[in-house]
């Protein structure tokens, strides 16, 4: 299954619009991309994981911060989707134990926060279902950034793989 991964970012944004307005933080998206980026894997849990790491940039940022998406050719076919906030940060010791289930940071900004803990570990779970890779880069008072990678499908590789399903069909 292919989608457009920009599409979705966009559909993202529209579903938590009202949730990013309440506290004042805006979602952004680095349009480099006007055009579409087929990418291969299941739509809807990348939704999610999308949605699971822009509600926590939303949540642990600031009020009146920022969220941004932004998505950048990688390596060969792969392109990697960020999301950055300009929010409290995590502390260093505890970034290992970030993707476990039921982990929240005890810090003051996250305790008012309610959450079960979960987010995370659903989001390194599709992640690596998919084959793909996910990172956290953070620093204290300054903000984190999540980013993971998607492979592209582009549209040569769809046409060569149509022409050999029909050669495959034709003997
Ligand atoms: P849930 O997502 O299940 O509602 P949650 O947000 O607490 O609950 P995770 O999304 O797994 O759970 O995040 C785990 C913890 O990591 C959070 O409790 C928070 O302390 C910290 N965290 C996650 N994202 C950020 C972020 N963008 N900035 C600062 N801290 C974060
Ligand atoms: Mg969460």
């Amino acid at each position: 299954e292919d989608f457009d991964i920009i599409e979705l970012i966009q559909n993202t944004f529209d579903l938590l619009e009202m949730r990013a307005a309440k506290k004042e933080v805006s979602l952004t998206f680095d349009m480099n991309y006007p055009n579409p980026i087929y990418v291969n894997g299941d739509k809807e849990k990348i939704q999610q994981v999308m949605s699971n790491l822009l509600v926590n940039a939303i949540k642990y940022g600031l009020p009146k911060g920022t969220a941004e998406v932004s998505v950048e050719d990688l390596i060969k076919n792969k392109v990697i989707v960020r999301v950055t906030d300009n929010g409290a940060g995590i502390p260093k010791q505890h970034i290992p134990r970030l993707f476990e289930r039921f982990y929240r940071v005890d810090q003051s900004g996250s305790r008012s926060e309610g959450g079960s803990g979960l987010g995370l570990a659903i989001v390194k779970h599709i992640v690596e279902a998919h084959g793909e890779k996910i990172y956290v880069e953070s620093e204290v008072d300054v903000g984190s950034e999540f980013s993971f990678t998607l492979e592209k499908t582009s549209a040569a590789t769809k046409t060569l793989n149509k022409e050999e399903k029909s050669t495959i069909g034709s003997n």
